[in-house]
């Protein structure tokens, strides 16, 4: 599904990826771990398509397509899909009517006609079911003063009403109480089919009690300096990511 080869990136001249490898197959779940600063989240935001970042070197491949030249917004609509870490507030708009507009708009861009009102409803009422979503929350305004969880409730929400083929979550643990987390893992778990691929990226291990990850990767220093299953993952919260520094050193 997605294919990373050699991938060097830099912001502002400095460069941040410093040939990264990454292989995620459909069906598959990969978290991918690292300190503060690593460049886990650039990575999410190159992949998706984000304008600031400059790839010098490396490859990109979804499906076996090379994406580099694709914008931001072709990638979303080839199925490319990432959680906002900052997601944007709209007054007046509903959960509802944002997600049957960006389902409508993805359909557009595909050449689809829109989706038929009756099935809309039927998709938003079995996704929200699944995610344990109540109808009051799918009348209230995007984001407007939503708690922590509740944005992440949204973002999974969003991403089960999208069905991407490569989801990237950057972060979905940060404000999360441990009820919402659970909700978001099993929605993860929940969404997780033969037909895609998902790619978590934590700071912590938490997160990775509920999803239960294919593969673990430690991101440092612009690098997958590690990769294995989620023993690894435990292994870093009981470790930290120092002993990864001396073994890379070798
Ligand atoms: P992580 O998500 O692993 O904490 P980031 O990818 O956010 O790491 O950041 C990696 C490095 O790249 C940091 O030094 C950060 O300051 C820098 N960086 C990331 N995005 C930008 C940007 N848009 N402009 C300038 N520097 C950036
Ligand atoms: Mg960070
Ligand atoms: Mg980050």
């Amino acid at each position: 599904m997605l294919e990373i080869k050699n991938l060097h990136a830099s912001v502002e001249g400095k460069e941040i990826l410093k040939g990264l490898n990454l292989n995620v197959k459909a069906g598959e779940i990969h978290a991918i771990m690292g300190p503060n600063g690593a460049g886990k989240s650039t990575l999410a935001n190159i992949v998706a398509g984000k304008e600031e970042y400059e790839v010098t070197e490396g490859e990109i491949l979804l499906k076996g397509e090379d994406i580099e030249e694709l914008a931001a917004e072709e990638r979303a609509h080839k199925g490319v899909f990432l959680s906002f870490q900052y997601p944007v507030e709209i007054p007046g708009v509903t959960v509802t009517n944002f997600m049957k507009t960006a389902i409508n708009e993805t359909r557009k861009a595909q050449g689809l006609e829109e989706m038929p009102a009756k099935d809309m409803l039927k998709k938003i009422r079995e996704k929200s079911e699944l995610l344990e979503i109540d109808r009051k929350f799918l009348s209230r305004s995007l984001n407007e003063g939503f708690s922590g969880g509740e944005k992440k409730r949204n973002e999974i929400f969003q991403m089960a009403m999208m069905e991407p083929k490569l989801a990237i979550l950057d972060e979905t643990d940060s404000g999360l109480d441990i009820d919402a987390l659970r909700i978001v893992a099993n929605g993860v778990n929940k969404l997780k089919n033969h037909d895609n691929a998902i790619v978590v990226i934590t700071h912590y291990q938490r997160l990775l009690e509920y999803i239960v990850p294919d593969f673990v990767h430690v991101l440092y220093d612009g690098k997958i300096v590690k990769s294995g299953t989620k023993e690894l993952a435990l292994e870093l919260e009981e470790k930290g990511y120092d002993w990864i520094k001396e073994e890379i050193k070798i």
